[in-house]
């Protein structure tokens, strides 16, 4: 799949309220600050021990937010693959770079949720490059390892082409956008307020703090 060249997601016909996460924002990570992303991994990784360690009931719930991304994943993707693969594959310009592969803050507190593992990322490559992940026949990822952007980005000629080829299959894509984008903000609402007044309350979120604030 490939992603648009703009940072501002082009699927205006899913309605973009749909993708936009209605949270307290999450920390920034910057494009090229290996220091940021690291600790970012790092801090995520502990509130994820400090989670499944503290037993709540709650953690069960996000656990089942966190299969319920997954599934809308899972069920776009063969959508995503029918309308992206023959338009993309013979693209001349193409729009996998670096910069959109780069994961942000709450993917990767998706990914930690879904258990993903993946090749690390280095985001001291140039940004512009192709990205890393891009391999011979298309992005080496599972669509639900990739940054969320690269789920969102495509240009209008592509997705012109998708509704007036096939418009009930593109009805149907936006219908799984949406689930996605549901499912997604339910998680990542669910996991902020479990950091913020988690069982451990104190621990966690003078964690969380201490490591925003050091940004
Ligand atoms: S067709 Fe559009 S979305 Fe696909 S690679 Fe080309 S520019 Fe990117
Ligand atoms: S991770 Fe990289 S190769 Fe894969 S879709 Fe995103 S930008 Fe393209």
């Amino acid at each position: 799949m490939h992603i648009h060249t703009s940072d501002t997601p082009t699927l205006a016909s899913a309605g973009p309220k749909a993708h936009r996460l209605e949270l307290s924002p999450f920390p920034e990570l910057e494009y090229g600050d290996m220091e940021a992303y690291r600790r970012a991994e790092r801090e995520i990784c502990m509130l994820f021990q400090m989670i499944r360690d503290s037993r709540d009931m709650k953690v069960r719930q996000l656990n089942l937010k966190a299969r319920a991304i997954k599934a809308s994943f899972l069920a776009l993707d063969p959508i995503l693959a029918r309308f992206t693969g023959p338009v993309c594959a013979s693209c001349p310009t193409g729009c996998c770079v670096n910069r959109h592969g780069f994961p942000d803050y709450e993917d990767l507190v998706v990914f930690r949720a879904l258990g993903v593992e993946r090749a690390d990322f280095d985001p001291t490559l140039p940004d512009q490059d192709l990205c890393q992940y891009l391999g011979d026949r298309g992005c080496m990822l599972e669509r639900y390892q990739r940054s969320y952007r690269c789920t969102w980005f495509f240009c209008d000629g592509l997705l012109d082409d998708f509704e007036a080829r096939d418009p009930e299959a593109f009805r149907l894509f936006e219908e799984g956008c949406s689930r996605l984008a549901e499912a997604r903000n339910s998680f990542l609402t669910a996991y902020q307020t479990l950091i913020r007044s988690g069982p451990d309350q104190r621990g966690i979120i003078s964690m969380h703090l201490t490591s925003l604030h050091s940004r």
